[in-house]
């Protein structure tokens, strides 16, 4: 049998309503030991292991956190003491911390990130099959070199891809674009689909040493947005300003004559889309070569911050940056 490392972190997996059908509750409550212990016949799928790594609403991850949580995966597999990794997440920011792991993970090993949308004691409570399938995909050798994978709802996702897309739903996650990397049903899993974006073992993003990532802002577009929070960004110290612009990346006019000043000053702007989904490409509306701007292409703003977090940390420029958008 595979051993398969389960990382508890908190979220709602881990949270504890007042009762079986109250909407309020806290996250972050119970431990991964009791977590495991609740779900029926998950021991017959690897040995498993349960290690506390934090107790934390998923809106309180950090950088911080990110970094030694990819120190401890990439511990766990160097010293062989684990065949795979499951992560149970808040569903807030698993989109994040799951793309962060798919750049900084030196391993073809799975490392998967579950979670759920009802409180550990809810009424249909969903955790303990997403758990149950997480393990499933941890322990399968099908999952070696697909990258992080996010596994929820009966449906695994690449790290990429996904993000949260209703913020209540026990459906609550979309790959929108390249679509599901497969399913789960009780532990049976099948593929669709490779990644093609360079990810874990081929990223040039291995950060063991690193335990701080530079400051990178979003700022959301909206019209008859002020340029105040671009001269905010640049004035309190952002290495780099991610935009969640309009349609295809777009600005109002004068926000792109400040983020150009922002670029001119050394900072690196990247052009991402409120939208949701689709391309943001070079040179459509914008000129991103006279205003020195970097374009998303497919990652959404949150995710684009975390690649420009780890390419300013490894000293990329600006032209750098844009290819590694296009590799990542
Ligand atoms: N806000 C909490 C978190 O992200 C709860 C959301 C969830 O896990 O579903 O950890």
């Amino acid at each position: 049998m595979q051993r398969v490392r389960i990382l508890g972190t908190g979220g709602t997996i881990a949270g504890e309503a007042a009762s079986e059908t109250a909407s309020r509750y806290r996250s972050a409550e119970i431990g991964v030991g009791p977590l495991i212990a609740a779900v029926p016949g998950v021991r017959s799928l690897a040995i498993l292991h349960g290690e506390q790594f934090s107790q934390t609403g998923s809106q309180d991850m950090s950088d911080i956190l990110w970094c030694s949580l990819a120190a401890r995966i990439n511990a766990l597999f160097n010293a062989g003491e684990a065949d795979g990794v499951v992560v149970t997440h808040g569903t807030d920011t698993a989109e994040e911390t799951g793309y962060f792991l798919h750049l900084c993970i030196d391993s073809r090993n799975p490392v998967v990130l579950t979670g759920a949308m009802r409180p550990a004691n809810s009424l249909s409570a969903d955790g303990p099959l997403n758990l149950y399938n997480a393990v499933a995909v941890a322990a399968d050798r099908n999952a070696h070199g697909r990258g992080v994978i996010v596994v929820i709802n009966d449906d695994l996702h690449c790290a990429r891809d996904v993000t949260k897309g209703n913020t209540t739903d026990v459906h609550a996650f979309v790959s929108p674009g390249p679509g599901l990397l497969g399913t789960a049903s009780f532990g049976k899993v099948r593929y669709f689909r490779t990644p093609s974006r360079c990810h874990t073992a081929d990223s040039e993003f291995l950060m063991d040493n690193m335990t701080r990532l530079p400051r990178v802002d979003i700022l959301y577009a909206y019209t008859g947005m002020s340029t105040d929070c671009v001269r905010d960004s640049v004035s309190n110290g952002a290495r780099g300003i991610v935009v969640a612009g309009l349609g295809n990346g777009n600005v109002p006019i004068s926000i792109a004559h400040a983020l150009a000043d922002a670029a001119a000053s050394g900072v690196i702007v990247v052009r991402s889309t409120r939208v949701g989904s689709g391309e943001v490409a070079r040179g459509i509306e914008v000129d991103d070569d006279a205003l020195g701007f970097v374009a998303a292409d497919q990652l959404n703003p949150q995710k684009s911050r975390v690649l420009l977090q780890l390419c300013l940390a490894h000293g990329k420029d600006r032209s750098a940056i844009q290819d590694a958008f296009y590799r990542y």
